[in-house]
């Protein structure tokens, strides 16, 4: 059977036209071969191993530089051990490892607290530190002597952030948890928060309405910065808001010094683009100056004693996750991800922006770092 003419050539310029497409995203975005010639900046992982010799090795085969950050956290070592640590592998390997510091909170209400806080700051400044990173605690665990609960715009606080803006220091900070935290289980989007709240209710907020609400922590963090406006600010964890695209750009738009990094929270990125791709992925166009990338890679307290298993399936957990992370800001593919039951597809966001969100932003924020 013969075509007619005017049906073949239109089905010849609908060939040109994928081909053309094709060829234009090939141009636009990374591919898989890509990942090791394009420079990366894991912006959120806590390495508290001084033989990190395979890691090191493993930073530079897949081009990854990180930030370590030091937490008052007690399932870490002590704050003197991670800090040790930080300030040696940053002193080793500054190329490869910069480091954010952090302060106890214990004795906040005391007269001292604050002028040894300041100074602890400064002192690990001069080591090397280039943010100082505020957790969780504050807003979730601690009380004032009368037994109330402290939030972050506590007025014993703010002396502390005034001294980080007025010495351009940056403040890392994760307030509150997953919106999923707050509710019933079955409710939660993300299997990895059904399963971590399912076995630690004590965590699990909805079941503890005497604690702040998730809206009462992302108010008083909105309050501090709204005292600070000239913070450099680093909402980890997309600043809690991570179940919605929409309230992370309101916050980056009321909020213009302030960044986030991604650090445990692609799964609900993942969540949202499964439902909506177009509007994930011109959320990360629209907001390509602002996002870095970061997982929360963590040495446990076994892979801190050095043990060469541990290390090793550390190494390989690492590249695993850099790459599966890859695959979905770079590619159109499906990936099966731990977060989720059903495939995701990527994104295939444009070198511009995955080059910002990888390292340019991260070198933007952290202008001292891995040198
Ligand atoms: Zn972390």
């Amino acid at each position: 059977m013969r075509l007619p003419i005017n049906m073949l050539s239109g089905l010849g310029l609908a060939c040109l036209f994928l081909s053309l497409t094709t060829f234009a995203n090939e141009i636009q975005s990374y591919t898989m071969n890509d990942y090791k010639y394009v420079e990366k900046i894991d912006v959120h992982t806590h390495i508290h191993n001084k033989n990190t010799t395979e890691f090191v090795k493993l930073l530079h085969k897949d081009n990854f530089k990180i930030l370590t950050i030091n937490v008052d956290y007690s399932e870490f070592p002590s704050l003197d051990q991670q800090e040790n640590i930080a300030v040696k592998l940053h002193k080793v390997y500054p190329q490869y490892v910069a480091f954010a510091a952090t302060f106890t909170v214990a004795n906040f209400d005391k007269p001292e607290w604050l002028q040894d806080t300041l100074q602890h700051i400064d002192e690990m400044v001069s080591k090397g530190a280039v943010g100082i990173k505020v957790w969780k605690n504050i807003g979730m665990d601690l009380r004032s002597p009368d037994g109330k609960m402290i939030v972050l715009d506590d007025k014993h606080f703010n002396p502390i952030f005034d001294h980080l803006t007025k010495k351009n220091i940056v403040l890392l900070n994760h307030s509150g948890e997953p919106k999923n935290c707050w509710l019933p289980v079955e409710q939660m989007t993300v299997l990895n928060d059904k399963e971590y709240f399912r076995n630690h209710p004590q965590y699990h907020m909805y079941l503890h309405p005497d604690f702040p609400s998730y809206e009462q922590l992302m108010a008083a963090r909105d309050a501090m910065l709204t005292k600070n406006p000239g913070l450099l600010f680093v909402g980890v964890h997309l600043a809690s808001l991570e179940w919605s695209v929409d309230e992370l750009g309101k916050f980056l738009d009321r909020f213009p010094t302030a960044t986030v990094d991604l650090a445990a929270r692609i799964g609900q990125l993942q969540y949202q683009s499964n439902r909506d791709h177009e509007k994930v992925r011109v959320f990360f166009i629209r907001y390509q100056d602002r996002l870095m990338y970061g997982t929360d890679l963590s040495q446990s307290g076994e892979q801190a004693q050095s043990r060469d298993q541990s290390n090793k399936d550390f190494n390989s957990d690492a590249h695993n996750v850099w790459l599966r992370d890859w695959r979905y800001f770079n590619t159109s593919q499906f990936i099966q991800v731990p977060e989720l039951r059903e495939p995701v597809q990527g994104l295939v966001l444009p070198k511009i922006v995955v080059d910002k969100l990888y390292a340019k932003n991260a070198r933007k924020r952290f202008p001292n770092a891995w040198k």
